[in-house]
């Protein structure tokens, strides 16, 4: 199969690398060792792939969509390797085989849901390395009380440390997309340290969320009774008045937790 010949499709956000510097340095980044079992999601052509094929991972599986990726990547054996032909979407992320690194110039259609599943799902990635829009990595990376700090910046520093990689430029890619993009790594907490109820969390995001500038105590009170708000809030150490986007991932956690098992 000629890769000339292989048409970007839009609506599964191809957008394929070109620039070498930045292939190496995404894989540097991984740190990739010799027992290692190396995923990525979204191979494509293969521009991160020739990479990984040629490192030290004892184990390589490739996780794609487009049913033209997935058949030029079978044709290649290496071993180890495995090739999934697959949604990455509906991937059984508690079940990869850890120790396991996860790398992808990633969708960024689905970038975001993407990684809400794999940090909160997966057991024993020892990292994950990601390409993604720089305003969603803004968002990911966002302290309380920024702008930019929102349910999906609280939601994978509950189940990792993100890093600022770097920022690439849209000539680094054919198509170029319209907007920059930036690197980041995720290092998993301990598992002690994850939250110990993600659907209680994930529904008070939501709820705090959709109106970030008002008062906790009004927005809770749609959906608790005032009983249990205020009781909640100081037994977390929270003052009422306090705005969503004010709040660490820790104080949300501890708040879910009391809200729900009220
Ligand atoms: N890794 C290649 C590169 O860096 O040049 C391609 C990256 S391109 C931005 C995204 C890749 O993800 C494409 O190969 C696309 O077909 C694949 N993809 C899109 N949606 C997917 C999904 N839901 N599950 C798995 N792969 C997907």
């Amino acid at each position: 199969m000629n890769m000339n010949e292989l048409s970007a499709k839009k609506s599964l956000g191809q957008h394929f690398l070109r620039d070498e510097s930045a292939i190496r340095r995404i894989v540097d980044m991984m740190g990739i060792e010799a027992d290692d079992h190396v995923l990525e999601i979204g191979p494509g052509p293969g521009a991160l792939t020739r990479y990984l094929r040629e490192s030290v991972c004892s184990r390589l599986t490739l996780l794609e969509k487009d049913d033209r990726f997935a058949a030029l990547h079978s044709s290649c054996p290496r071993p180890g390797l495995q090739v999934i032909h697959g949604d990455a979407l509906t991937y059984p992320w508690e079940k990869l085989a850890a120790p396991c690194r996860i790398v992808g110039n990633l969708p960024y259609n689905i970038a975001s849901p993407l990684m809400w599943d794999i940090v909160s799902r997966t057991r024993g990635y020892v990292r994950a390395v990601f390409m993604i829009q720089k305003e969603v990595a803004d968002r990911i990376l966002a302290e309380p009380g920024s702008k930019t700090y929102g349910a999906l910046s609280v939601w994978i520093q509950s189940y990792a440390v993100p890093r600022k990689g770097f920022i690439v430029r849209p000539g680094a890619f054919s198509p170029p997309p319209k907007v920059d993009s930036a690197v980041i790594t995720l290092t998993p907490l301990p598992r002690t340290d994850f939250p110990r109820d993600a659907a209680a969390l994930a529904t008070l995001l939501k709820i705090c969320f959709q109106q970030r500038r008002k008062q906790l105590q009004r927005i809770l009170r749609s959906h608790f009774s005032e009983e249990n708000i205020l009781a909640s809030l100081e037994e977390s150490g929270i003052a009422p008045a306090r705005r969503p986007e004010t709040l660490t991932p820790e104080e949300f956690q501890k708040l879910a937790l009391r809200l729900f098992y009220a």
